[in-house]
């Protein structure tokens, strides 16, 4: 079939062979949309490829670009911690994921968290009114010719896949990635919850958090009955790719952890990790909490709620169950159960350079997941680097490498480099950022002056831009 193409009227085949120089976004996600926003920002006609909302993913439920399949939180805003630094360098470059969840945030102490619907649909209205960018609802099954970056996240078609294994020649890492359960406000019993932020920090005055506080006795209870429960078998979640490593049932990413896992690795691991009541025992009377779930808002309405840190595989009546346990929850309504899903992701460093370009292939670009990069933000950033990368190519200027004392820079210096023995998907955090001579032995201090450097060589990059 023979059509017009939007944007520059030219004639193409099947939406794919547009005449004018183009370039190809496959993936309309994090990496995808802020690839896109960078290269049509900077005049390039973009055609961007999602497959949904005629083909979804396990985790996708919507049509919209930039869908957030978990958390609705991007992290930390605070310049101390790896991803709220990222998100400053972010928003120097004009990045649209930055904005849109601006626009979109709702309240989360020092993280950026917002209306997982609002900022999808802000995002989508704002990249398809873009007068550069046109958005193909097609799935890509082999990798296009001619100017491309290839942004298709953690959960790629099957067909892709095998496509960029048969490019890549090496086999696609297989792990697997959890999802939190999100519960309905009015359901909560807010007798038996504080609201609170740990150690204060947030926009609400009386915390942006719900607490749901557990006695030792609760605690313990709780524990004993998570790491019985049923699971869902993880082979009905493998997938159709099986020609990869498949690192197989009980093989995580530690970043992401289901809770199950957490509370078999000890009894009292959930109180010491995503359960510490550190930060919060100002905030109740009388003995303090041995645990605490805290429950994120996940909507500007205030009507749903998320369990933070609850990623679970653990089949849905055993959530419903096992979670009503937790002080608050005792009627808890499940709005989304918690869920375990594929994820894919290749290895990046014999596959692309730190501009992000296929090393064997000059005008073919990767960002996002796909390529080993965790988060969000991490993710956007990525697309970021690949969008203005693949604009400079097509107009014949030389591509750029950010610098490794930048956030940016040292995410796409990580998955360029990384030691084939121990390359795991990473997120922005200090430890990859190039570090400050003579060391500063005292942490904060160090962060602080890494961060202040940081911000102070992405504006100087900037003007290089
Ligand atoms: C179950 C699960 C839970 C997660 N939870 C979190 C979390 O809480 N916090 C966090 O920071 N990160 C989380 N992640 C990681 C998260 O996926 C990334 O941070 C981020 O979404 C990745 O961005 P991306 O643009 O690379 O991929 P995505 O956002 O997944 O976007 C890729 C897009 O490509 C499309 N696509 C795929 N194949 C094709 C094709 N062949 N043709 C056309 N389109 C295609 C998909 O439909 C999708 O829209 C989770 C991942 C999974 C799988």
């Amino acid at each position: 079939m023979r059509v017009l193409c939007n944007i520059c009227t030219n004639s193409i085949d099947d939406k794919i062979f547009c005449m004018q120089p183009v370039l190809r976004i496959v993936g309309g996600g994090l990496a995808g949309s802020e690839a896109a926003w960078q290269a049509a920002e900077r005049g390039i006609h973009v055609q961007l490829y999602e497959m949904r909302p005629a083909k979804q993913t396990e985790a996708h439920h919507t049509e919209f670009l930039g869908e957030l399949v978990c958390s609705n939180s991007l992290g930390s805003k605070l310049k101390s911690n790896g991803t709220g630094l990222l998100y400053q360098e972010m928003e120097l470059l004009n990045s649209i994921i930055c904005r849109v969840a601006d626009r979109t945030c709702v309240p989360a102490g020092a993280a950026l968290a917002v209306d997982r619907q609002l900022f999808a649909r802000e995002l989508t209205n704002t990249l398809s009114n873009h007068p550069n960018i046109e958005i193909i609802r097609q799935e890509i099954s082999v990798i296009p010719s001619g100017l491309t970056i290839i942004a298709t996240g953690p959960l790629t078609s099957s067909s892709l896949a095998k496509s960029l294994q048969a490019f890549h020649g090496e086999s696609n890492l297989f792990f697997f990635d959890a999802i939190a359960p999100l519960i309905a406000e009015d359901s909560i019993d807010h007798s038996l919850t504080f609201r609170g932020s740990r150690y204060g920090k947030g926009n609400s005055p009386n915390g942006d958090y719900l607490n749901c506080p557990m006695t030792r006795e609760q605690y313990y209870r709780f524990v004993e009955e998570l790491v019985k429960a049923k699971q869902i078998p993880l082979k009905s979640f493998e997938g159709e790719i099986q020609t990869g490593v498949d690192a197989g049932p009980g093989h995580f990413f530690e970043g992401c952890l289901p809770v199950e896992e957490i509370a078999r690795r000890g009894l009292n691991a959930l109180a010491f990790g995503p359960l510490r009541p550190v930060g919060l025992r100002k905030m109740v009377e009388g003995t303090p909490p041995y645990a605490v779930v805290q429950l994120r808002q996940d909507n500007l309405h205030n009507t749903i709620y998320n369990m933070v840190g609850f990623q679970t595989n653990l089949i849905f009546p055993e959530q419903q169950r096992i979670f009503r346990l937790i002080p608050g929850l005792e009627k808890a309504e499940f709005v989304h159960y918690g869920q375990m899903h594929r994820n894919t992701f290749l290895f990046a460093p014999t596959l692309i350079n730190q501009r992000l370009q296929a090393r064997n292939r000059k005008d073919l670009f990767f960002a996002g997941q796909l390529i080993g990069i965790e988060g969000y933000l991490g993710n956007a950033a990525s697309g970021l680097v690949a969008g203005i990368n693949a604009a400079r190519f097509l107009h014949n200027e030389q591509l750029v490498e950010f610098p490794t004392s930048t956030m940016v820079g040292a995410l796409c210096h990580y998955v360029s480099h990384a030691d084939r023995d121990f390359f795991q998907p990473m997120k922005a955090n200090f430890g990859i950022l190039a570090p400050i001579i003579p060391k500063i032995r005292e942490k904060q201090e160090r962060k602080a002056a890494l961060a202040e450097r940081s911000i102070n060589e992405m504006k100087m990059f900037k003007g290089l831009l």
